[in-house]
């Protein structure tokens, strides 16, 4: 095959399973927002919040998703679709507009602290560090951590959030700026991710090099793309493609 020169990443459920961080991220924050918003107005002797914990957080993801309609364009930026929908919330238990702002943001501060306690599998780090030697390395995720808080940022020197990019993967927008700001051509480079829909499917047709991490193994693959059941598979992977 051509060289590669370029391996851009997924991150969550890729480098790292993500479903234990955002279930406690998910009832973390916002069982913090509770209790923080109801101790602040008891000491204000303000009435306590009509708000409960289980249709509260039923409310938020509501709210969430009706952002997300309303404002197409949005829907994969989440962070700003959570801080809407907790704004629209607290504005409708009756504080005023520029309260329900700052614990919006407030909240959002909590989840993006819980939101970067993501364990890598334990091999990232050494891989990362072994293919930064030989290739130039990218992450594109359609997540809102703060990757800049995770230490396995220091392998990405380029990192993109399709979300805030308002273009969220399967968009050929996210993969596209990755190879600009990469300065690589498609078939120098490679994707790693566990979507087939979001990863592997655009990067096939836009010409990239993919790898799919996933056990699924009924999937027939098209051209350029292979399947590791795990990331630490990756580096035999690359041996074969550059034997
Ligand atoms: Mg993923």
């Amino acid at each position: 095959m051509t060289a590669l020169q370029a391996i851009t990443f997924d991150l969550d459920d890729t480098l790292w399973d993500n479903h234990g961080v955002m279930l406690r991220t998910e009832e973390g924050h916002y069982a913090w927002l509770l209790e923080a918003l109801g101790m602040w107005r008891a000491t204000r002797q303000e009435a306590p919040l009509s708000l409960g914990y289980e249709a509260g957080l039923q409310d938020y993801l509501e709210r969430r998703q009706q952002f997300a309609k309303d404002v197409p364009e949005r829907r994969g930026d989440f962070t700003w679709l959570r801080l809407r929908a907790l704004e629209a919330q607290l504005e409708a238990e009756g504080l005023p507009r520029s309260a329900a702002i700052l614990w919006a943001a407030a909240a959002m501060n909590e989840f993006h602290r819980l939101r970067i306690q993501v364990t890598p599998h334990p091999e990232a780090a050494g891989l990362l560090a072994a293919l930064s030697e030989r290739y130039q390395l990218a992450a594109i995720t359609n997540g809102n951590i703060h990757l800049k808080r995770q230490p396995l940022a220091a392998y990405f020197p380029v990192a993109i959030a399709a979300g805030e990019l308002l273009a969220p993967k399967p968009d050929h927008t996210p993969f596209l700026t990755a190879l600009a700001k990469l300065d690589v051509a498609p078939e120098h480079a490679m994707h790693v991710g566990d979507s087939w829909a979001e990863d592997i499917l655009p990067a096939q047709q836009l010409g990239m090099h993919a790898v799919w991490v996933s056990s699924d193994d009924d999937q027939l693959l098209p051209p350029r793309v292979h399947r590791i059941a795990h990331i630490k598979d990756l580096p035999a992977i690359l041996e074969r493609l550059n034997s």
